[in-house]
């Protein structure tokens, strides 16, 4: 089973909380045990676990900076947003969660998030394939 998710972003670097949206999908699926991929097919994008705490929010946003300064990156010169492309790069296009007894496994305080890189944009898909 597979469901395409489409979100739209407000800001140039964003954290969206997808969780109850993907959930809703393992729920819907006769899937007991399994997985759940959850992938974005941009290149400026990103899948992400961890906390929804504003402070990890910021820090992530702050790390990113350090790692990927703005600088004179090739990429820049197509359409100057190599910082984007980088970080999508590093943090990865997906997650993959383990289904068991219907359950995402899913930490306690752990979410699953989209990660804007180069927003605002209208349209960020995301697709959730159950196997
Ligand atoms: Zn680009």
């Amino acid at each position: 089973m597979n469901r395409l998710l489409e979100f739209s972003s407000s800001k140039k670097k964003e954290l969206i909380n997808i969780s109850s949206q993907v959930e809703r999908i393992v729920n819907q699926s006769n899937n007991r045990d399994g997985m759940c991929l959850v992938y974005t097919p941009h290149t400026t994008a990103a899948i992400l676990i961890n906390e929804d705490e504003p402070g990890f929010k910021e820090d992530i946003e702050k790390i990113l900076a350090v790692w990927i300064p703005e600088g004179n990156w090739q990429h820049n010169q197509v359409d100057g947003n190599a910082t984007a492309h980088l970080a999508s790069a590093l943090i990865g296009q997906s997650k993959v969660v383990p289904i068991i007894n219907g359950d995402l496994q899913l930490g306690t305080w752990q979410q699953i998030f989209l990660v804007e890189l180069d927003g605002p944009r209208p349209i960020r898909r995301v697709v959730v394939q159950i196997n």
